[in-house]
């Protein structure tokens, strides 16, 4: 068997054994489709079956969570957690909490996470969880049930050496808290490296919060960099008002350019005279609102619940939101418009179809295992930090998470062109890279 017909195989197998797991199948494919070059230097990861074991988890597990409403009424929701692989360190990536979130999602997002954490260099592991639970619309106090019976489930699969769990969409400090909380109490050990994303004061990481937006502007910068260019004058488009979209808008102003658009699921946003971050992070941080909102105090900027945020013309794209929001069409827009750069804040936002469109017009592309490291290179600095129970300023963290990005836009670089001959080829970069340094591991682990 040659080496496409090895990965055509493994790919079959992953369809056959996951029924109905569409985003699971296209992440799989996405990163297969990139492991050709790498496998035909390294016919010993053939050997050792090391694709057929990464694409199946060592872990998975699904819980009731079940839980009592304000009104007095019980609810029921799913929960996940799919412990991917350990060869690099314990498991680490976040938990989501949204109604779409199932067993495919969750699987899609361990995959992911195993690649993006083995490019940021550090000692970590990939895994992802989450459940089918709404917090839109919950009171803090359900909010604070809800994680508790989460986590009295959860927590005996957890532990700083086994399993560190973080935030992701619908997963906040809030959340983080009421979940660390009720682990403490059920363990009676304050095991500050158990959870990420702690808010700062009691064992938190300073640039945390801000990380992955950061983060995916730098490498942004870096790719722009490599064709002389930077965000200096630029329009910007970032899709999303969560926490990356909010700190990219912050890191793109701070470096001169103008975001004029940004999103949620009600509709888009457009001003001209650049996102005011305050009134939107008070908007989306502090009140919990729609960013319809934002056009009261801001009369001469416009909302629109219908149409597409990335028709707004713009030079960078910033996809910030969620996994397949920017499809063919869009991305035929974006190019139409003169896009210079599209980098991946979310993970997975843009369709293998709009990728393809990108790489065709010649466009930059981040994706996110790379463009988006940034958040969980930073939960592995807050690791480091509660390990060694220390607190470092604001500066030396965010130049840790600067210099990071670097290294991974240049592992991107190095490793697409040494496999593939084109160095903007970030896709197989990211992909063969991330795998290299998982299956260097895995081979000499043994088979387990
Ligand atoms: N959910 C984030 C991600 O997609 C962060 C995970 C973490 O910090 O563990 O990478």
């Amino acid at each position: 068997m040659n080496v496409s017909e090895h990965i055509e195989a493994v790919y079959t197998e992953v369809r056959r054994r996951n029924p109905g797991e569409a985003e699971f199948h296209q992440a799989a494919a996405e990163v297969l489709e990139s492991l050709t070059p790498a496998l035909e230097r390294h016919p010993e990861y053939i050997e050792t079956g090391i694709v057929e074991r990464l694409v199946e988890p060592e872990r998975q597990l699904i819980f009731r969570v079940p839980w009592v409403d304000d009104r007095g009424a019980v609810r029921v929701n799913r929960g996940f957690r799919v412990e991917f692989s350990s060869a690099l360190g314990p498991y680490k990536g976040g938990l989501r909490f949204h109604p779409s979130v199932n067993l495919g999602i969750v699987k899609f997002l361990g995959f992911e996470q195993i690649f993006k954490n083995a490019l940021t260099g550090m000692a970590i592991g990939g895994g992802k969880g989450g459940a089918d639970f709404d917090p839109k619309g919950r009171s803090d106090g359900e909010v604070m049930r809800f994680c508790q019976s989460f986590m009295t489930e959860l927590y005996r699969h957890l532990g700083e050496h086994t399993d560190v769990p973080a935030g992701d969409i619908g997963v906040g400090g809030r959340e983080i808290g009421y979940l660390f909380g009720q682990y403490k109490r059920i363990t009676n050990r304050y095991e500050s490296g158990v959870l990420t994303g702690k808010p700062v004061g009691w064992g938190g990481s300073h640039a945390r919060t801000e990380a992955t937006g950061y983060g995916a502007v730098y490498f942004t910068q870096e790719m722009l960099a490599t064709r002389g260019e930077d965000f200096d004058g630029r329009r910007v488009v970032v899709s999303g008002s969560g926490n990356v979209a909010l700190y990219a808008v912050e890191k793109v102003h701070a470096l001169g350019g103008r975001v004029v658009a940004c999103s949620d699921s009600s509709g888009y946003l457009v001003d001209e005279d650049g996102i005011d971050l305050e009134l939107l992070k008070d908007l989306k941080e502090v009140r919990r609102a729609r960013i319809s909102d934002y056009v009261e105090a801001k009369p001469a900027a416009r909302f629109s619940a219908r149409g597409r945020v990335f028709d707004i013309p713009c030079d960078i794209a910033l996809p910030c939101a969620t996994q397949n929001e920017l499809g063919r069409d869009d991305a035929v827009a974006l190019v139409k418009n003169g896009v210079r750069a599209v980098a991946e804040g979310a993970n997975m936002p843009c369709t293998p179809e709009a990728v393809a469109v990108f790489r065709e017009a010649g466009v930059l592309f981040g994706p996110g295992k790379a463009a988006n490291a940034g958040g969980v290179a930073t939960s592995a600095l807050e690791m480091q930090q509660n390990a060694s129970r220390d607190t470092w300023s604001f500066e030396q963290t965010e130049s840790r998470l600067a210099e990071v990005m670097r290294d991974v836009h240049t592992q991107c670089r190095t490793t697409a062109e040494a496999y593939g001959g084109n160095s903007d080829d970030y896709v197989l970069g990211a992909n063969a890279a991330g795998f290299l340094r998982v299956a260097d591991a895995m081979a000499a682990q043994g088979v387990i």
